[in-house]
This record gives structure tokens, C-alpha cells and sequence, in this order.
């Protein structure tokens, strides 16, 4: 099965032994890996994989060792210097070693970190790019992260920090006044700090807001509410983590954009949710 897809001819790199490449593997459809993540799998002699990974896309490495490196928000940073030593060790042995992350490495992923640990202790590495979750993932509900009429910024935020507090570092203020549209990473768990950040800073209680967890997967599920309503609108509708939160006017474009609502038969619900007039022919 894994030799019906054949990469195209290019100069493809060669993952060597006692390298580590870093890759993405975008929010959890396979068919967001890219070709360069294909690559890598094919190569690797050991796989490391986070929670987020789906565990479909390690079928596309079955050469290679597959192992666990689950770590969920908010937990002691030595977990994480573990991992990155773990990649140490193994690129010593003279193994290929393909670390994948969820999404983009270097999103919100500690990519950086374990790069960083991996040159500091003298290894080889390759930085393989995925799509981050706060893209692809609101694309796949039918929402574009940036739309000429809506938002000429957008601000990528994570909802806790290494202590799984709500980042102290951010000013809410400075975000909500600045940036039309706000995504929202590892949001679930502060959610009502946060709304409240963003309402005491002006932000209105009736801004469009979207909730998607496990996006781009078979179990995706999409909740659109309101800043004022979202605390009791997640807790109504049992929504677990991982999500993104997306809050903005963007959001009013799922109205027209909802594809995979159109791919099951749903007509489009307002063909101009942001009231700027349709094409003559569609009028
Ligand atoms: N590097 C990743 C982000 C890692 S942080 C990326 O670029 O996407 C983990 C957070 O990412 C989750 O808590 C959630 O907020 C988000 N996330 C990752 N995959 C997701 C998915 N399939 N659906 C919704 N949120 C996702």
C-alpha cells in the first residue's frame, strides 16, 4: 500500500543516519502531510510522534520504530528536555530519526526547543514545515484565517503557558485592539479568562466566535457562537480539546464557505454573510 503513492521525480533529500529531521504533520488528514513529511517517512529508521499525530500517518512509515512522545499542555518542561535528549541519544546510535508534530513545528509545537537541543548537542538537523492547525484546521470549517473585507492582521495566541496559566506575557488589550482576528491555541481550558480578557478590552459580546476541535479528522466538529455566549456554549456542547478557537468576523464566512456541510448536501446557509452585495448572476 505504501508504494501506490510515488513521489514526483525531484532531487528528494536523503534522510542520513544520526540525522533528526523535525517535521510537520499538519492537523490530522493525512493528505495535509507533505511531500517532504512522505519523504521522511519512507526514510526514517525511528519515529517519534506527539499526542497529535494521527496514528494513520504512521502506517506510512512501517519500516521504521514508532515511538509515543505524548505530552499534553501544562506539563513540567524536564518532559520535554527528556524527549529532546531521547532524540540525542538516537541520532548517536546512528539512527534516522524523524520527530513529528502535529501541525507546524514550530507553532506552538516547542520545535524550536528540541531543535535547539539537538544543535547544542551537535546533531544534524532539518526543520520540515506542516500546516498549523490554526490555518488548514479553520479552512477545513470553512473559515479564512485572513479575508480582505474582515481582518488585514490576524494574532496566533496560545491559551496556557509552560505553567498551563494563561500567558501572563499577553496583553489582551494590546491584542484585542490591535489584531481584527484572533486564533486561539489550547484555548479550551481558559476560555473564560480569556473572553473576559477580550470583552474588558472592548471586543463585543456579540463578535463572532468558532470552536473547532479535532479538525480536519473524520470526528471534526464546529461550533459557532458569540464572545458573550462561548463559555456556556462549550460546556453545552461537551467539546473536548484539541481546538481552535477562532474570534473574529471571518467566522461569519462559514456561512458561505461551510464545503464539507456543502460536500454532504447543505446548501450554502447566506451566500453574503458580510453584506457586500452578490454577483449580478447570483442575486
Ligand atoms: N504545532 C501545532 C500546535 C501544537 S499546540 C500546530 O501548528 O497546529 C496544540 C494545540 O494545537 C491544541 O491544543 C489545539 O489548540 C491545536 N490543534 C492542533 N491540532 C488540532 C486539530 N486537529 N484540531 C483543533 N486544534 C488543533
Amino acid at each position: 500500500m505504501t508504494d501506490m503513492l510515488s513521489l514526483p521525480d525531484h532531487d528528494w533529500p536523503v534522510l542520513q543516519p544520526g540525522w533528526v529531521w523535525l517535521c510537520g504533520a499538519g492537523p490530522g488528514d493525512p493528505g495535509l502531510l507533505t511531500l517532504h513529511a512522505v519523504n521522511a517517512l519512507r526514510q526514517a529508521d525511528v519515529v517519534i510522534y506527539d499526542a497529535l499525530v494521527q496514528e494513520a500517518i504512521l502506517a506510512w512509515a512501517p519500516q521504521a520504530e514508532h515511538i509515543y512522545a505524548g505530552k499534553r499542555g501544562g506539563k513540567p518542561s524536564a518532559k520535554q528536555r527528556d524527549i529532546s535528549l531521547r532524540l540525542v541519544d538516537l541520532a548517536r546510535a546512528g539512527k534516522r530519526v524523524l520527530r513529528l508534530k502535529g501541525g507546524d513545528p514550530f507553532v506552538f509545537g516547542r520545535g524550536g526547543e528540541e531543535a535547539q537541543t539537538l544543535v547544542q548537542h551537535g546533531i544534524r538537523v532539518r526543520i520540515i514545515p506542516g500546516i498549523s492547525a490554526g490555518i488548514g484546521g479553520l479552512a477545513y470549517a470553512g473559515i479564512p484565517v485572513t479575508h480582505r473585507d474582515v481582518n488585514q492582521s490576524v494574532t496566533f495566541v496560545t491559551g496556557h503557558d509552560q505553567s498551563g496559566n494563561t500567558p501572563g506575557s499577553l496583553d489582551w488589550a494590546s491584542i484585542s485592539k490591535g489584531s481584527q482576528v484572533i486564533v486561539i491555541y489550547m484555548g479550551m481550558k481558559h476560555i473564560a479568562q480569556i473572553a473576559g480578557h477580550l470583552i474588558a478590552a472592548g471586543r463585543s459580546l456579540s463578535e463572532p466566535c468558532a470552536v473547532v476541535t479535532t479538525a480536519t479528522t473524520p470526528d471534526q466538529r464546529v461550533l459557532e457562537t458569540t464572545l458573550g455566549t462561548i463559555v456556556d456554549d462549550i460546556a453545552a456542547s461537551g467539546m473536548e480539546p484539541p481546538a481552535i478557537i477562532c474570534v473574529g468576523a471571518s467566522v461569519l464566512m462559514r456561512q458561505v464557505l461551510d464545503w464539507q456541510g456543502m460536500m454532504a448536501g447543505e446548501a450554502p446557509r447566506n451566500l453574503d454573510p458580510l453584506g457586500r452585495g452578490l454577483p449580478a448572476e447570483s442575486a
